[in-house]
């Protein structure tokens, strides 16, 4: 079959994954406007601050229209954080104190935040170097939270509890909010003062509802390069949550006693409002790429994890590609699709941090954004590439032609 008849009889055969996406995005797209209704947003929201930033409303009611949209008290949402690691590590170093113990419920955290726990290697300054005990406890096989093991690893100096909704660079599948909330309601029965807390990364308007409508879950954070930038936020990171937690964690964005009350921004929030305003529709546009290059690769017989048909937290896709040569004319095919950067030639390289080479297609309007068409291959068996973002669904299609003419399919 031509590859053009093979995309073509993807997307029917998607109909009706394509249709509950769609019906998501209105739903929370609903929930957006309704948010920026109840906030009054103006045009005056836009504009510029400077200097230490006192009564910046536009700041202000950014952060409350962002809270009213996840269904929490209190939230930060600042271009003060650099990137979706900082807002985490904020959460972790804001709630925890010497002497106590953490534990993640949902295996080995995102790389990136094992250096800031300090359990990859001795870090100055991590988690471990500040005198806290990590404890860990893996999916059941690989695939779901482990209730009783999480509660039976908490002690009277366990402060906090964090998961890990989105498979990240793991080949496991992304957790539901509900299944989160549940864990969150038990381990409470437990300890009531624990901090529950949620790396929601790659996972926001996936699905109606958030981790953080659950009322047992105290604090959620993620990434503004991801899916709640819409694709147009330049940078930043944001925490949501219970108020008593976020006033905490402020005290470590700035300090105590400034805590959110400073911080400017001359270049205006206008495109952190429209990126709230585009994420639901970006979401789905990424969520169909995603679903489609499952559908195409599994018709040519590679492995996709989640495959087409499953139900989809994050808009990761894993796609088995079987050897090296095929990992690299994959990236190097989203590399030449992309608006930027296109005539770059990606190759594999020895990334620091990891234990093989790794190649990446990135060519993206912000700087490493991964709500864009993005890909990344470590050189390892069994061969898997990560794929997440588009933000339009025809970008992904005329990247899915490419792939399949670069590795001559
Ligand atoms: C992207 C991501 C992070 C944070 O990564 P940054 O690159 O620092 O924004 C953390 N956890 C998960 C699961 C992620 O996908």
């Amino acid at each position: 079959m031509d590859h053009e008849s093979l995309i073509q009889e993807s997307i029917k055969a998607l109909e009706v994954q394509f249709q509950y996406y769609e019906k998501i995005s209105q739903l929370n797209t609903e929930k957006v406007l309704k948010a920026f209704k109840k906030n009054n947003i103006a045009l005056r929201h836009f504009n510029p601050s400077n200097g230490y930033g006192y009564d910046d409303t536009a700041r202000d009611t950014l952060e409350r229209l962002f809270s009213d949209i996840m269904g929490t008290e209190a939230a930060i949402l600042r271009p003060q954080i650099a990137s979706g690691t900082h807002a985490l590590s904020l959460c972790l170093f804001g709630i925890l104190k010497h002497g106590d113990n953490y534990i993640s419920a949902s295996g080995l955290p995102y790389d990136t935040l094992q250096t800031v726990m300090g359990i990859n290697k001795e870090v100055e300054g991590s988690i471990k170097d500040l005198g806290v005990e990590y404890r860990q406890v893996d999916l059941i096989d690989n695939a779901s939270l482990d209730i009783d093991k999480v509660c039976a690893s908490i002690d009277e100096k366990t402060k906090l509890i964090m998961v890990q909704r989105s498979r990240g660079y793991a080949s496991r599948r992304a957790l539901l909010p509900s299944e989160i909330g549940k864990l969150a309601e038990a381990v409470k029965k437990i300890k009531p003062d624990v901090v529950f807390m949620v790396d929601n990364c790659y996972g926001e308007f996936v699905l109606e509802e958030e981790p953080s409508n659950y009322k047992c879950v105290d604090i959620v954070a993620g990434s503004l390069i991801k899916n709640p930038g819409g694709g147009i936020a330049p940078t930043g990171g944001y925490i949501c949550g219970k108020e008593k937690y976020i006033n905490r964690i402020a005290t470590r964005l700035t300090s105590p006693g400034l805590g959110l009350e400073l911080g400017s921004y001359e270049a205006s929030y206008r495109p952190f409002y429209q990126g709230l305003f585009f994420a639901p529709h970006v979401v789905c546009q990424a969520l169909k790429v995603a679903t489609l290059m499952a559908e195409v690769f599994t018709r040519l017989g590679f492995r996709a994890i989640p495959g087409s048909k499953d139900m989809r937290s994050d808009i990761v896709q894993i796609l088995e590609l079987q050897d090296e040569a095929a990992l690299v004319a994959f990236c190097r095919a989203v590399q030449a699709s992309s608006p930027i950067d296109a005539f770059v030639v990606p190759e594999p390289w020895d990334m620091p941090g990891y234990d093989n080479q790794v190649i990446m297609a990135a060519g993206s309007f912000v700087a490493g954004s991964s709500i864009e068409l993005s890909a990344d291959a470590p050189i390892r068996e069994p061969f898997h590439v990560y794929v997440q973002g588009g933000l339009t669904f025809e970008h992904g299609v005329y990247a899915i032609k490419n792939i399949l003419k670069n590795l001559n399919i």
